[in-house]
């Protein structure tokens, strides 16, 4: 890792900006007096116009990483991400703190979108975030060859990886994209958790050139893990509640019915709990979370789509009702546990049952069904693998912490 940081000189490339440079946006845009250091040597890296990928676990600040590479380079930066809500919190937050931001994905209307791509071709945005389905539209391809694009900002880029956990085909036309433009802007790729295949997939397929590779280590000390095999979930559940009265967590659940199911049960039972699941509408789901973040409900049981670019310091314990598919998941879930560094506790229950559920969602993954039928088992395969994997974890008698460690 480069420890010079921004003012390395010599046989590299010349920083576009010095880190004093950086230091000062950091502060005028964000707030924040210093880089935290896993941010210091993508930072410098991307200034080099070198390309970068970053394995930094949740929380640990990725964002940041392009975004202020992204506020000092000439053009414009392309942040691809596959999370609607991500976006649309990132873009919110990004023009609060006064950087002009715009996102552009199927959320908005044909008239929105060629009106925010008008505005964009005007040069009006600095960063824009895209869903990746939209690079190859001829719309799209149009605008990004009239104007300069600086940087490619990767976001979720394990998704590009048939290794990885949520492999999304469409991840595989960032290259071709990238191919197509005039000239070739720095490319940068971020995750929480990627293994070695994914690590070295990101690099082969988003054709990184030397790359400098940032990972930040996945110990999280304050965690204390645990596994359970209660016969009644919902007693254990509540037992476990019972045992951290005035505190926050998460109890996250497979189903958006058990989600409902636990939620009702808790609160006929006096606690303060909310819910979060993809049948609700926006903004039931916005208040929940909001419920949450400012302490107004002290539980929230969510599916996993609960907690992407949640930013809550005192989340005391998170509850895994069932287990989930993947490791992968498992720690990025856990990980939204003590981010303040103070003790946190994360307890698994698991049944044989989330096993075949688990199953069940991996043979009718939606995402896979425009693969032709050779990748779809590949993927299909590997999921499975990595679910035998999760299982293996519920099971074995060495320390858990260790298991996490050496899979990652
Ligand atoms: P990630 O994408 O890695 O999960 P985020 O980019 O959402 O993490 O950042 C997590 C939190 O850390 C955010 O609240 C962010 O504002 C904060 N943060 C990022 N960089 C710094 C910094 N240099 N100093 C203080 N806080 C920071």
């Amino acid at each position: 890792m480069d420890q010079q940081g921004i003012t390395k000189q010599g046989n590299l490339k010349q920083p576009v900006a010095t880190k004093q440079q950086a230091l000062r946006m950091l502060e005028t845009y964000f707030g924040y007096t210093s880089f935290r250091p896993a941010q210091e040597a993508p930072i410098a890296s991307l200034l080099r116009n070198e390309d970068v990928i970053g394995i930094m676990p949740t929380g640990a600040g990725k964002s940041i990483c392009f975004q202020i590479p992204a506020l000092m380079m000439g053009g414009i930066t392309l942040v691809i991400s596959p999370l609607i809500s991500l976006m649309k919190d990132q873009v919110a937050s990004l023009n609060q703190a006064g950087v002009h931001a715009a996102y552009l994905n199927s959320s908005l209307t044909m008239g929105q979108y060629r009106k925010a791509l008008a505005f964009a071709k005007e040069g009006r945005y600095k960063i824009i975030y895209v869903a990746p389905e939209r690079l190859e539209t001829a719309e799209f391809m149009d605008f990004a060859m009239s104007v300069d694009i600086s940087m490619i900002a990767v976001d979720e880029a394990h998704c590009v990886s048939q290794w990885g956990q949520d492999f999304r085909p469409s991840y595989l036309k960032i290259t071709e994209f990238v191919e197509y433009l005039p000239k070739r802007p720095v490319v940068s790729a971020f995750t929480a958790t990627a293994t070695k295949e994914v690590r070295e997939d990101m690099i082969d397929i988003l054709m990184l050139e030397d790359p400098e590779v940032v990972m930040t280590g996945y110990d999280r000390p304050n965690l204390f893990l645990a596994v359970q095999f209660p016969k009644n979930k919902y007693a254990a559940l509540k037992a476990f509640i019972e045992e951290h009265p005035d505190q926050c967590g998460i109890v996250y659940c497979l189903t958006r019915k058990q989600v409902e199911e636990n939620c009702a049960l808790l609160e006929m039972d006096g606690f303060s709990v909310t819910r979060y699941h993809a049948g609700l509408t926006d903004q039931e789901r916005r208040d929940n979370q909001d419920d949450f973040i400012y302490d107004r409900k002290q539980i929230m049981v969510a599916t996993n789509a609960f907690g992407m670019g949640i930013d809550k310091s005192n989340v005391r314990f998170v509850v895994h009702y069932n287990m989930p598919k993947n490791l992968e998941s498992y720690y990025q879930e856990v990980g939204r546990c003590a981010r303040d560094g103070e003790p946190g506790e994360c307890l698994l229950l698991y049944s044989g049952q989330d096993v075949i559920t688990n199953q069940m969602f991996i043979e009718n993954n939606r995402d896979n069904q425009e693969l032709d039928e050779l990748t779809r088992r590949i993927v299909i395969e590997r999921d499975q693998e990595r679910l035998k994997k999760m299982t293996y974890y519920c099971f074995t008698k060495e320390c858990l912490r260790d298991y996490i460690l050496r899979y990652f």
